[in-house]
């Protein structure tokens, strides 16, 4: 029996072997031999011919393996693929094999691990080639003669490496297992030949592949982004996210998770988020998946945590620490691999976006996670846009009820011009009615007035162009000059004033409109037999002003509108008052300028208080001078 040192010196480099010339004179004496290695030289254009035409990297694996099969007359022919990122073979399940006959046993039908064929993969892992004559002259572990000599009855064998470029792809291994074989040198170079052509052939359709790969990821950003820019609908562009992503990545339950980022809350999973690969996978349509299952509590503790699982039991022994709930969740949809990407924009948290693979597990890359990184970057993007853009409809729609009211409100007051305007042209008139007419002709153009001032205010606060001017201003001389200009109009009511002297800093004119405002609304919204009361102070440096009426009051559910830009509480008592609904909008952004804040208390039949606090009312003991 040869040694084992022997059976490992039995390993030729091929490139480092000098030809024997005695054996290659008797190869080229025999006719049998030169009709052979012709053969075989044109079997080996002819591969190299097919095979490149294959761009597929299984195709071409198949089409080597079958044909050198049949070149070298073995009686199992296949190739181990090498797994790069982890530096060993495959397992056997994946290998292409070829088989002489029916009775020669497939390898694939029993499980073989690579601790088997250590010896050929240590050997063409260095990128040597091995060949044995005859398996019962060399030494070699048990397990390797127990799968080469009693399941698989091998005799002689051949292992090559093919790489390229110093890159492995595997090796190609020939079994003899009819009879033995003898190689001549020949022979094995011929077959490293073809090994080599092989190893291009493998790298082509890599290439290509990966070209294809990275082809097919560029068109689903071009469709992504030409998707968004032609559709602003919520619902089309979340779908498109999650279906797209799952045809690129081959995934099986692709989901948008989304969170509310008000009540951080995740919500559940509606059609529109979500993307099964097919019927027959389970779908989570409609359940809350984040909060129910206990990822909401992983996510709190991982904020903004992106995951990337090619073997879900590794997320399973991770989630451990957190409870059991995922692994429910994983078990029932059957998940084998998955990535999770949050969905980030402007520092908001707004979602995770999922992918899942059911089928079978997957072997995550880093390109795989880079893309669905940047989808969820553009998802963060679209999310963030989209909800302006629902804003910005919103906003519009509120400025045409706006524009429909405002000119309701202006036509009345017109029409009440021009009708008693004509009325007065007719000499017929009398001159107590004349009166009369000119009287509603000049309240209506007041009343035009102030619209168009509210209008203005309303455009001046929204444009930024409102400039603040500070003086100082006596807070109570101020409250009575604005009771006494209202009182001119409306006499009837009881006006308390309890205001303590003070000299505050303040804007005047705006100070002014804001007191006008809440007080004329006091005035306008309460009966004449009713009181209205209005209270001034200064502490810590505030200025606190409150305007109390025992009126009409506010119904509950209309406060939280009233100081909201172009609405109105609408009802009758408001409408005949003629307002503009602009008032308190305009107070509110009024008093928001001069950093500062407004409350209401209100019971409807009862009363209202309106009262508001502005900061930074006097000047400081400090700066004042003596
Ligand atoms: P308008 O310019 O129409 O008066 P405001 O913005 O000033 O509008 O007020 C909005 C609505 O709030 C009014 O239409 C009225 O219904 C209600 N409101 C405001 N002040 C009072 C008040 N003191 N008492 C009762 N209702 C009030």
């Amino acid at each position: 029996m040869v040694k084992n040192e022997e059976f490992i010196s039995n390993v030729v480099p091929v490139k480092a072997t000098t030809k024997d010339k005695k054996n290659k004179l008797d190869v080229l004496n025999n006719q049998k031999q030169i009709s052979l290695a012709a053969e075989r030289e044109k079997a080996l254009r002819e591969i190299v011919s097919t095979s490149a035409n294959t761009f597929d990297v299984k195709e071409a694996i198949n089409s080597i393996v079958e044909q050198a099969g049949k070149l070298f007359d073995a009686d199992r022919c296949f190739f181990i693929q090498f797994d790069l990122d982890n530096d060993r073979y495959f397992p056997l399940k994946d290998y292409a094999e070829y088989l002489s006959s029916k009775d020669i046993r497939s390898q694939t039908s029993r499980p073989v691990d690579e601790s088997e064929i250590i010896s050929f993969t240590r050997q063409t892992k260095q990128k040597k080639t091995l060949f044995v004559d005859d398996i019962r002259k060399i030494e070699l572990p048990q397990k390797t003669i127990d799968m080469l000599v009693k399941d698989l009855s091998v005799k002689s064998f051949l292992a090559l490496p093919v790489f390229f470029e110093n890159i492995m792809y595997g090796a190609l291994i020939f079994h003899y297992v009819k009879d033995f074989m003898k190689f001549s040198q020949d022979d094995i170079e011929m077959a490293q030949a073809f090994a080599n052509q092989a190893a291009i052939i493998i790298h082509q359709s890599k290439l290509y592949q990966s070209m294809q790969e990275q082809t097919r990821r560029e068109k689903l950003l071009r469709e992504i982004v030409s998707s968004i820019s032609s559709t602003l609908d919520f619902d089309e562009i979340r779908q498109m996210f999650v279906s797209k992503l799952g045809s690129v990545l081959d995934s099986d339950i692709n989901v948008l998770y989304l969170r509310d980022p008000k009540t951080e809350k995740f919500l559940p999973v509606d059609e529109h988020s979500l993307h099964v690969s097919s019927d027959k996978i389970k779908s989570p349509l409609g359940i809350n998946v984040v909060e129910e299952y206990g990822w909401a509590e992983y996510i709190k503790k991982n904020k903004r945590l992106e995951i990337a699982y090619s073997d879900i039991e590794e997320l399973k022994k991770d989630y451990n620490l957190c409870g059991t709930k995922p692994e429910e969740f994983l078990d029932s949809y059957g998940i084998k691999s998955m990535i999770g990407i949050p969905i980030v924009y402007a520092h908001t948290f707004l979602g995770f976006l999922v992918i899942n693979f059911v089928k079978a597990q997957k072997q995550i890359t880093e390109e795989d996670i880079d893309l669905v990184k940047i989808v969820a970057k553009q998802a963060g993007i679209t999310l963030y846009q989209s909800k302006l853009y629902i804003q910005a409809q919103e906003a519009s729609k509120v400025k045409s009820e706006f524009i429909a009211n405002m000119s309701h409100e202006i036509r009345t007051p017109l029409n009440i011009i021009i009708g008693f305007s004509e009325l007065m042209s007719s000499s017929k008139v009398e001159t107590s009615k004349q009166i009369k007419y000119l009287h509603n002709i000049n309240n209506s153009g007041k009343h035009l007035l102030n619209l168009m001032n509210d209008i203005i205010d309303i455009s001046k606060i929204e444009s930024g162009n409102l400039k603040l001017n500070y003086e100082t201003i006596d807070a109570e001389s101020l409250i009575n000059e604005i009771v006494t200009s209202i009182n001119l109009i409306s006499k009837t009511k009881d006006i308390e004033i309890e205001a303590a002297p003070a000299n505050i800093i303040a804007d005047k004119k705006i100070l002014t409109q804001i007191l006008y405002n809440l007080i004329s609304n006091a005035t306008k919204f309460t009966p004449d037999s009713g009181s209205i009361k209005i209270k001034s102070k200064v502490e810590n440096n505030n200025l606190i002003v409150s305007v109390e009426d025992t009126g009409i009051g506010i119904d509950k559910d209309d406060l939280s509108m009233i100081f909201e830009k172009f609405k109105q509480v609408d009802s009758s008592v408001e409408r005949s008052k003629q307002g503009a609904g602009l008032g308190l909008a305009i107070t509110k952004q009024l008093i928001e300028l001069l950093k500062g804040s407004i409350h209401v208390e209100s019971a409807k039949g009862k009363g209202s208080k309106f009262w508001f606090i502005l900061p930074n009312a006097t000047v400081k003991k400090s700066m004042m001078k003596s």
